[in-house]
């Protein structure tokens, strides 16, 4: 007998009913023709441990009654027992990785295994990342580790609570088994925990699941994924016969706008946004070298793997999700008569871009649209900019403090001490120099006459700005001490940073260690200040 809550799950695998497989049911790393998927069974774990799990995605999931008290859990999330209406494959795709087209890659980790109806009747696909090789594995071992899969289960709740569409995470699984890797590529392997995580969403389709069979001109497999994806994954398009695909290229331009605006809203980095990481449904997905901005930069990125070039650095996150729908647009090619409609939902990504991304800047200083003040607004948000980039200056806590400070309820001259209480978010006190306060000073009494407009007293303001300015986000230290304390067998500081994260927006004052400032180790850290793809 298993957990009755597990027991009653539904699963409708309609990815595998409908689609075409790979008829070689044996697990062995190869090219995967004519096919969407290669069924594969998990690799079973060699003890598993379940540490950690969601309990907003378990609801999701109609999962009751606890299951996760119970030793099935471990086993059922770790893969080594499957439930009744599981039929676990790995999908095919390929993709761009750093700008060259890169081929088949695939769930070399990810096993589906199956998708959940719930009492909503909404479609949730489950995936474990890290349970053994699939037919896409190449040269790699197919599992994850401890460190990585922390990070993975953080971030995926972290986001979905500051508002950030994205893939979830259901549960964190030890394996039981040493894993090596070599994190930095630099010759030093070593053994670290494998672990297991249950993502959730409602697909995990991603660009690449496309690129592929344009690439390797299968088009009419091509086409079957588009109308099943259409169907399943944005069923409310089913109206539009005539133009859906032009309806839907649409769509998928605007939604992901929309997911970096939110990138840039929180001061996320993604780290590796190869068209093999993008969700056709404009999630954040696949968590690797993720990381947050802390002093703010745009030319920061976390990925060592890509320090020279910084092609994936926070600033440059926009103009890379627009180099990826166009090589999206240019794999669905042959399924319009001429390209306008491709041309129209690359233009829609700009334009929704655009606008919501100054409507975001603005929100972030309590400001709302004003049409006929575009032209100032923008460039007053974009000299905001060079003020906290010309100093080291922490984006969270700068923007936490701004809300704070007296503008609208005084009519004092603003001098030089208004900035005193933004000290918190200075790395360098050295830095603030006589030149650094002039501009500050003068950016904010040209806040403050904007201010005049909206016509908002301090605590409306503050109220406005706290709603979409963060108190608290996984920094990348955070995570580290969860991971060192995992490592020594503790998991308790994983379910503290998963509580912690759910109110991000709130203050919790017995909390306030983790609303500051990076500390001084963690600069140059391991795992803190710098990750690699190794995970
Ligand atoms: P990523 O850069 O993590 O998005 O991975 C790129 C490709 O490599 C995907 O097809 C992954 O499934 C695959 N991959 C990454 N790590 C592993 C691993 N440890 N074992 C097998 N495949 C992997
Ligand atoms: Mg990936």
């Amino acid at each position: 007998m298993i957990s009755p809550g597990l027991d009653s799950l539904t699963f409708d695998n309609q990815f595998v009913r409908q689609l075409p497989g790979d008829p070689n049911p044996v697990n062995t790393r190869r090219q995967v023709r004519n096919a969407c998927y290669s069924r594969v069974v998990p690799r079973q774990a060699a003890e598993p441990k379940l540490i950690a799990w969601s309990s907003e995605v378990a609801e999701l999931l109609d999962l009751e009654g606890d299951p996760f008290t119970t030793d099935d859990a471990s086993a059922v999330f770790s893969g080594n027992r499957l439930l009744k209406g599981m039929d676990p494959f790995a999908m095919c795709y390929g993709g761009h990785q750093f700008g060259n087209w890169a081929g088949q890659l695939g769930d070399g980790r990810a096993i589906n295994l199956g998708e959940i109806i719930n009492r909503h009747q909404q479609r949730w696909m489950l995936q474990l990342k890290g349970a053994g090789p699939t037919p896409y594995s190449r040269t790699a071992d197919g599992l994850a580790v401890l460190r990585s899969s922390v990070r993975e289960f953080l971030c995926s709740e972290a986001m979905f609570h500051l508002g950030v569409p994205t893939t979830r995470a259901l549960s964190l699984v030890l394996s039981g088994e040493q894993v090596v890797r070599d994190m930095f590529y630099d010759g030093n392997p070593q053994y670290e925990p494998g672990a297991i995580v249950c993502r959730v969403a409602p697909s995990f389709t991603r660009f690449g699941n496309f690129q592929i069979f344009a690439a390797r001109g299968e088009l009419d497999i091509l086409r079957q994924l588009v109308d099943h994806t259409i169907r399943f994954d944005f069923p409310h398009l089913a109206d539009h016969s005539a133009d859906r695909y032009a309806v839907w290229f649409a769509e998928i331009c605007r939604t992901t706008a929309e997911m970096i605006i939110e990138w840039m809203r929180v001061g996320f980095v993604h780290g590796v946004m190869n068209t093999d990481n993008m969700s056709i449904l404009g999630l954040t997905i696949d968590y690797g070298p993720y990381g947050w901005l802390e002093n703010y930069d745009p030319n920061w990125t976390p990925n060592t793997t890509d320090a020279t070039g910084r092609r994936y650095r926070f600033g440059q996150q926009p103009q890379i999700a627009l180099w990826n729908l166009a090589q999206l647009g240019q794999s669905l090619v042959s399924l319009f008569d001429s390209i306008e409609p491709l041309q129209a939902g690359i233009d829609l990504y700009s334009s929704t871009f655009n606008a919501q991304c100054h409507a975001m800047m603005l929100a972030k200083l309590g400001l709302s649209v004003m049409e006929s003040h575009a032209e100032a607004d923008t460039k007053l948000t974009n000299d905001l900019l060079n003020v906290m980039s010309s100093i080291e200056t922490d984006m969270t806590i700068f923007y936490r403090r701004l809300a704070d400070l007296r503008l609208a309820d005084t009519t004092d001259e603003l001098n030089d001490s208004v900035i005193d209480p933004l000290n918190e978010a200075y790395y360098v006190p050295e830095q603030l120099t006589a030149e650094y306060r002039v501009a500050a000073v003068g950016w904010l009494r040209r806040y403050r006459d904007r201010l005049q407009l909206e016509d908002i007293s301090d605590a409306e303001r503050r109220r406005r700005m706290n709603a979409v300015n963060p108190k608290y986000v996984l920094r990348n230290y955070m995570a580290q001490l969860a991971i060192d304390k995992a490592d020594q067998g503790d998991y308790s500081l994983i379910s503290d940073l998963l509580e912690l994260l759910r109110h991000p927006y709130d203050e919790q004052p017995n909390r306030e260690e983790f609303a500051g400032k990076r500390p001084d180790w963690a600069r140059e850290r391991a795992g803190c200040s710098m990750l690699s793809c190794s995970s």
